[in-house]
């Protein structure tokens, strides 16, 4: 096995600290992704309304975050396991230029448009 390249090691260490934003963030907005408790009797109508819909786009983000945390694990892993770069449906070489615009892509672009 070959020691991970130095351009490799810069990536998992971005991914790694990206990994931990995303963390962060999922946590810090925790709160606001519980579900709004209908018995409030201090809360009216319409703004228990604006929280229901404030609920559920935190949820929707944090779905959207929850996804990217497990692609960048999954990029973390391949780069752990030598198979970084290479497409996990043809085991092609994923482009260079693909790789610069999202560096946790598993696909090279003939698999993820077919
Ligand atoms: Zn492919």
């Amino acid at each position: 096995m070959t020691e991970t390249s130095p351009d490799l090691a810069a990536l998992r260490a971005a991914l790694v600290a990206r990994l931990a934003d995303l963390r962060d963030a999922s946590d810090t907005t925790a709160d606001n992704r519980r579900p709004v408790e209908l018995d409030q009797t201090s809360v009216g109508r319409v703004s228990r309304m604006d929280a229901m819909q404030v609920q559920a786009l935190a949820v929707a983000t944090d779905r959207r975050r929850q996804e990217e945390m497990q692609r960048v694990e999954a990029a973390i892993k391949r780069i752990d396991d030598g198979e970084y770069g290479y497409c996990i449906a043809c085991g092609e070489e994923i482009a260079a230029k693909r790789l610069a615009v999202d560096p946790t892509i598993p696909t090279c672009i003939a698999c993820a448009s077919g």
